[in-house]
């Protein structure tokens, strides 16, 4: 019991000192671009290799515009493998949840330049001290056991006010993740009906977004937004912890959920 003790007193600590750290150089990650040129329709390897139709080339004035939908990619990495130029990198931020469908749609355009992360509104908090959440799996072990590893003593979202529920009743976020298949779209909905207001869901995972892989299939799988609001996507195949708290402090735009913690 002793020795145990004393082991445990020379540990350092296990949680991650810094809030949202970039991910290591080499980790394989969500797609982002560069500001390489692309080589367009000469080249188009990006969109062959993508299994989920998740980038398209087009032309803008003479010129190859790239499009990179991440709500549809599943972090397979084949585009950023293949890509000569080096167009389509890797990203390394965890701030990858975004209010907006639409913002999850990268492009190199000129004509609508990339968004920068999206910050917390510190101003606009609708819970002011913490958040009770429902995860409801609607069929995604990749992505539950990111969520659980938010729990754990490296991620700790419990510092950040975000505590997981057994039950609906005392829930203030539904998280979901999963396609949201045929079989499981009335238990979504009946869930999200027992929670009381103010309630809001938070889209967990390409497959929670999108339906990913399984979008277009017999199950009718395409995600959560056919079947309910939702407030915060937090798009990977499966997301990076970081990312999942990333999406609970944007979608409740908290004080106490702060992404700038003393
Ligand atoms: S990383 Fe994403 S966008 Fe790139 S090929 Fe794989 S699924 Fe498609
Ligand atoms: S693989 Fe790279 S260079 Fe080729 S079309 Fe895609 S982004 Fe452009």
């Amino acid at each position: 019991m002793l020795s145990a003790f004393l082991h445990a007193a020379k540990q350092r600590d296990a949680t991650d000192a810094v809030d949202f750290p970039d991910l290591p150089a080499g980790v394989g990650n969500l797609p982002r671009l560069t500001e390489m040129p692309c080589l367009g329709e000469s080249c188009r390897r990006c969109v062959t290799v993508c299994p989920t139709n998740a980038i398209q080339i087009s032309e803008e004035d003479g010129t190859p515009v790239n499009t990179v939908d991440r709500g549809l990619c599943i972090t397979c990495g084949d585009c950023i493998e293949g890509c000569p130029t080096q167009t389509i990198s890797s990203e390394r931020s965890t701030k990858t949840a975004v209010f907006r469908r639409e913002d999850l749609i990268l492009s190199n355009s000129k004509r609508s330049p990339q968004q920068p992360p999206t910050e917390v509104n510190l101003e606009r908090g609708m819970f002011r001290r913490s958040v009770d959440v429902r995860e409801v799996s609607t069929g995604c072990n990749a992505t539950d056991l990111e969520v659980n590893a938010t729990t754990n003593a490296i991620f700790d979202c419990s510092r950040f006010g975000i505590h997981f529920v057994a039950s609906p009743r005392f829930a203030d976020v539904l998280m979901v993740t999963g396609p949201v298949g045929r079989a499981m779209q009335e238990p979504l909905v009946r869930c999200y009906e027992a929670m009381a207001d103010p309630r809001i869901v938070v889209a967990v995972g390409t497959c929670a977004i999108s339906g990913g892989i399984h979008r277009g299939g017999y199950a009718m799988a395409n995600g959560v937004t056919p079947h309910l609001p939702v407030a915060a996507f937090v798009p990977g195949c499966p997301p990076n912890p970081w990312s999942i708290i990333h999406g609970v402090c944007l979608s409740t735009q908290s004080r106490r959920l702060s992404l700038n913690r003393e």
